[in-house]
């Protein structure tokens, strides 16, 4: 059963603007290791808690640009990172609720196998050119997410430029359209590679960091939450209503103390 107080408040929590949603990988299989994969039932159950609460979902250019704001009811982003072939499954789910979300894709791995550092992810290779292609056509915004997902903040700046450009012109020639959204691998920026990436012509950026999508009114340091296979319609509904990825019972107890001493100071 979904937690009433925190499904009420995520229903009213439009004011704070659009929130972003992280995934990586989805799995047919419903308990998978990796921490950043979620079973393609978990996932179908956490875009039904968004639609039940009246959750509309947009691009990250949709937003970053104001084209969709959160001031007709609440906006969520999903994004994916890196590109897995099991996202197909992901995207056949969105479509089903006619959904929309953001894709960033490693240039250098399309259709071959990963080969930044192995950290537990599922087996398998990343998307090919003409998977990207469907998906563009699906309306789903295409982003770049370097060329060898490396960590940009150790980068020189001959390769930090170099990952920035050579994706994004290696997106759009296989995507025939301009690609304006970025996100950091890793999470992993600073003033340095936010710079790098609005001189490289890049529209909008994103990275790990939690809160409100628009929090900081900066283009290049969008906000996201980290959504896992763990999260039940509950949980998730909870980091909606804190825009955190601590979505247990104690730190929506605590966000409520705080709100009510706020309304007695
Ligand atoms: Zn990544």
């Amino acid at each position: 059963m979904l937690d009433p107080i925190a499904s009420t408040l995520a229903r009213k929590s439009a004011g704070h603007g659009p929130l972003m949603l992280m995934y990586h990988s989805v799995t047919a299989d419903g308990q998978p290791d990796w921490p950043w994969a979620v079973s393609l039932e978990r996932f179908g159950q956490q875009l039904d808690l968004l639609s039940s609460l009246g959750y509309r979902t947009a691009t990250m250019g949709d937003i970053a640009s104001g084209r969709v704001s959160a001031s007709d009811g609440p906006v969520a982003v999903i994004t994916f990172d890196d590109g897995y072939e099991d996202n197909l499954l992901a995207v056949e789910a969105l479509q089903r609720r006619a959904m929309t979300a953001t894709w960033f894709i490693v240039s250098g791995a399309i259709g071959g196998e990963p080969d930044w550092p192995y950290d537990g992810r599922p087996a398998g290779r990343m998307m090919d050119a003409a998977a990207l292609r469907d998906l563009r056509a699906a309306g789903i915004e295409m982003g770049s997410h370097t060329v060898s997902h490396c960590r940009l903040t150790q980068a020189s700046d001959a390769d930090l430029t170099r990952e920035l450009a050579d994706s994004k012109a290696v997106l759009e020639d296989v995507l025939g359209d301009e690609v304006s959204s970025f996100a950091y691998p890793y999470g992993d920026w600073d003033a340095r590679c936010a710079g790098a990436v609005e001189a490289a012509g890049y529209r909008q950026a994103c990275t790990t960091r939690t809160g409100w999508a628009l929090r900081d009114g900066n283009p290049y340091t969008l906000r996201r939450l980290t959504v896992f296979n763990h999260d039940t319609a509950s949980t998730l509904c909870r980091k909606l209503v804190l825009a955190s990825n601590d979505g247990s019972l104690g730190a929506l107890a605590r966000y409520m103390v705080q709100q009510l001493r706020s309304r007695l100071a």
